[in-house]
């Protein structure tokens, strides 16, 4: 391997592969190295792929590509030990083109992806992990793999090796992770017959529902819990912060049997087969975590470059952007045959002017303020479910007398300043 290409991807995940697969379509020579057996099969995904991102790259890609089920609802459950207090929204036009996501599974689903791609030109290699980036003089101008005599060289290398890039460690992009910028999700596929997920979701044949949840699913800590329904089978995962883990002395596969028997959540997967156990990390730390995205001769993209929106649970779609924005980059700076840091900064700019570092930098504070305010997801959580069983339960008592009493519980478990600084300070965090 002693050719030279115009681009060397390194991961065929969402991002790598949107890349490779841009460049290759405007002509640029692309190697892509993956190090698993094919493209999916060491990924890991609560599994809600986002069609606008999609679509950029494919246009009408949901006619061919592998995918499980248009979600047409979106459920949010506040979940306590026996109760829950749920909203959502369910919109049929959701189901009908063109659609607004769909839940996948990532291993079909990334191997179709990369095969687009090497139906463009993009050379593909399975099974070979790079070691590390060749520098000439400070500039990244190919990669060593495990590979006999597999020294590649390119004019550019995008690194979209995930959310651990050792080799952005390597070249000092990467600082080691703090435990409150990363999230160790598990999560478990159960097969489940089509007509019982119908059912006991409120589902047609092709129609597809998530579930968010927060409170009881995470004991209280920084996290979520996710449902997914597939075709035949749901997704059903947990996470949080490692630094959340850490403290409560959480263990992940213990919080995601006590989610799977939770009496919220036995009823939808009882007599389910479980189908695969997959555990794996997510970038969490958002806009003050991103690091360095571009210097001579590479660019990092999505995970690798941290770029998830973990409040709407979008990372599959900014791997994508970041992934298309990284080979525009590249297309104009081969058209200037110059790949300096200079010039591949255009891709920094782009990621700064589009959806992804202007969401991030929205919810820049709300990792850290629900971390470090535990009251939210303990407290709020529990009080919401009393307050809603109390309004909604008829035992004879005038509606304006229940409010006072909800009130008054509430102020009084935790004093009216405090409530309102918490409200304010929430507030601050989403605005
Ligand atoms: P990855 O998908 O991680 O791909 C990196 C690739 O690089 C892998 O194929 C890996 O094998 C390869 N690689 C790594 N190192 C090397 C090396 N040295 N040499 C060669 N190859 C290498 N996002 C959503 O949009 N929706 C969701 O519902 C959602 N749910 C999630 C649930 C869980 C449990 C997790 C963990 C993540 C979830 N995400 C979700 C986030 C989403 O999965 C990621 O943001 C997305 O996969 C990032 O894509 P990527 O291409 O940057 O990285």
């Amino acid at each position: 391997m002693s050719e030279k290409f115009d681009v060397i991807v390194v991961g065929a995940g969402p991002a790598g592969t949107s890349c490779a697969y841009t460049c290759a379509k405007n002509g640029l020579k692309v190697l892509q190295i993956e190090r698993g057996e094919y493209p999916g099969s060491k990924n890991v995904m609560g599994g809600v792929l986002y069609r606008k991102q999609m679509e950029e790259i494919i246009p009408e890609f949901w006619k061919e590509a592998p995918l499980e089920r248009p979600v047409i609802e979106q459920r949010f459950w506040m979940m306590d030990k026996e109760s829950s207090v749920s909203f959502g929204y369910k919109g049929l036009e959701w189901g009908k083109e063109p659609y607004n996501n769909f839940t996948v599974l990532r291993a079909p689903f990334d191997q179709w992806f990369a095969k687009k791609g090497v139906e463009q030109g993009v050379l593909l290699i399975n099974e070979t992990v790079v070691l590390e980036c060749l520098t000439e003089n400070g500039k990244v101008v190919g990669v060593r793999t495990d590979r006999p005599g597999g020294d590649v060289y390119a004019d550019v290398v995008v690194l979209a090796d995930g959310v651990n890039s050792l080799l952005a460690k390597q070249l000092g992009y990467h600082k080691e992770f703090r435990p409150d910028e990363v999230a160790l999700t598990v999560m478990e596929v159960i097969n489940l017959s089509k007509d019982k997920i119908n059912d006991r979701f409120n589902l047609e044949d092709n129609q597809g529902c998530t579930i968010e949840i927060f409170g009881d699913s995470t004991k209280g800590n920084l996290g979520t819990a996710f449902i997914y329904t597939n075709k035949e089978s749901v997704n059903i995962g947990v996470g949080t912060t490692l630094s959340s883990m850490i403290k409560a002395k959480l263990k992940p596969y213990d919080l995601l049997d006590y989610l799977k028997t939770h009496p919220m959540v036995r009823p939808l997967i009882e007599g389910g087969e479980s189908a695969e156990y997959l555990a794996h990390l997510i970038p969490e730390g958002g806009y003050h975590s991103v690091p360095k995205v571009a210097g001579d001769g590479v660019l990092l993209v999505g995970d690798a470059a941290q770029l998830v929106n973990a409040i709407h649970r979008e990372g599959s779609n900014m791997a994508m952007a970041s992934g298309k924005m990284a080979a525009e980059t590249i297309i104009e700076a081969n058209k200037r045959d110059d790949f300096s840091e200079a010039s591949l900064n255009q891709y920094r700019e782009k990621l700064y002017q589009s959806f992804i570092i202007k969401d991030l930098e929205k919810y820049k504070d709300a990792a850290h303020t629900f971390e470090h305010y535990p009251q939210y997801f303990k407290e709020y959580v529990p009080m919401m479910n009393r307050a809603a069983s109390k309004f909604f339960t008829v035992d004879g008592t005038p509606k304006r007398d229940k409010q006072k009493e909800i009130m008054k519980s509430i102020t009084s478990e935790r004093g009216t300043i405090r409530v309102l600084q918490d409200m304010y300070r929430a507030w601050k965090a989403v605005k």
